[in-house]
């Protein structure tokens, strides 16, 4: 069997050692005589799943007691409207900067809950950076400030974290939960759809203290009120168990390769070998992200033409990488570099880079 140079965007590379696990467990679960998807979620089986799934994450994380942690669905998109719509108040002000797409997206959705503004941009300038944290500047009466940790599409990265007394801090950490260690406590809240460094699709980590919860408002849906799921621990109606246990495994993978701090440095590694690549080509290749504000997580880049870049990409593909194109709203090249991509499967590429670029 051939396993792919696989750099997709996310959904995205899984570790093959959970992959061998899921595999070994799929048919029958720890004796059960069923697979972890066939199990009541009711169960003491599938209980005990969900318990190790955040035991872990609080482990991992260093998650303070005074936080929630759930597993919801929906994807990282539907926190873009459970935000405001649990945290926005009628006189109050939705705070956002705009780093990229998603941000824009979770913007746009708290603008159908109430009022906001633009804390700060680099639409300017073509999404090549973050802003400073002096480029920030807040509303009156902010509910919240909302940031993405990464941007998956521009290939952007907070470095360094905002912090303003007495403003909740929230954060779409899709594509970066995990890659790094950072403080949990200057954050209020924050939230990551799991098909990038968590696991697979369908379930979406939630992290929230828990003195939010006095501000939601009363008249919510319940399912879309963050009360529902933090009162019955993410088991008020039928959890993505698969999902969650894929999460655990995944967990479990993090923490046997040393936990966040080896995975950070190693993520560290990994982009400096593509992102040195591209300093020393000579211009062939250049980096979308400005350096500063680079990402670790996804590696953006262009080629002198867009001949090239089509060269680039079919002889890649050729040569079995998988999913390097650039997102469809800015072209160009992409290599999504999470947790789960070996440093190996980067090495081949840096190989494949300068090999490509010698014979053009
Ligand atoms: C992938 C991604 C999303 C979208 O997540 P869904 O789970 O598909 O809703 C949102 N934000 C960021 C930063 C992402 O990378």
């Amino acid at each position: 069997m051939k396993r792919a140079y696989n750099f997709n965007a996310g959904p995205s590379a899984l570790p093959y050692e959970v992959l061998q696990t899921a595999q070994a467990e799929l048919l029958d679960f720890k004796g059960s005589g069923m697979s972890v998807m066939e199990l009541s979620h009711r169960s003491k089986e599938y209980d005990a799943v969900h318990e190790e799934a955040q035991a872990l994450l609080r482990e991992l994380l260093a998650i303070p007691n005074n936080y929630d942690v759930l597993f919801l669905q929906g994807g990282a998109s539907l926190q873009f409207s459970m935000v405001p719509m649990n945290f926005l108040g009628d006189d109050q002000v939705a705070n956002y900067v705009l780093t990229g797409s998603w941000s824009d997206k979770a913007l746009k959705e708290a603008k159908k809950v109430g009022q906001t503004h633009i804390a700060a941009s680099t639409k300017e300038s073509k999404y090549r950076s973050i802003p400073s944290i002096e480029e920030i500047k807040l509303s009156n009466n902010p509910a919240y400030l909302h940031i993405t940790s990464n941007n998956t599409i521009y290939g952007t990265q907070w470095h360094d974290f905002p912090s303003f007394e007495n403003v909740d801090l929230i954060a779409d950490m899709s594509s970066d939960i995990l890659s790094r260690q950072f403080d949990v406590e200057k954050f209020s809240l924050f939230y990551a759809g799991a098909q990038k460094n968590l696991g697979p699709s369908g379930v979406t980590v939630v992290v929230l203290k828990k003195d939010l919860l006095a501000r939601i408002p009363e008249n919510l849906a319940t399912m879309l009120d963050y009360r529902t799921h933090v009162d019955s621990n993410s088991l008020y109606n039928t959890p993505p168990t698969f999902g969650i246990y894929m999460l655990s495994l995944v967990l479990n993978w993090v923490k046997s390769q040393g936990g966040v701090a080896k995975i950070q440095a190693l993520n560290e590694q990994k982009a400096s070998l593509l992102y040195n690549t591209i300093d020393e080509s000579n211009g062939f290749y250049s980096a979308h992200a400005l350096v500063g504000s680079r990402s670790n997580m996804n590696v953006t880049f262009t080629l002198p033409n867009e001949d090239l870049t089509k060269a680039f990409l079919a002889e890649a593909k050729q040569a079995g990488f998988v999913g390097l194109g650039g997102h469809r709203s800015i072209g160009g090249c992409r290599a999504s570099i999470y947790n789960a991509v070996p440093l190996e499967t980067c090495e081949a590429l840096r190989d494949f880079m300068i090999s490509f670029k010698a014979k053009n």
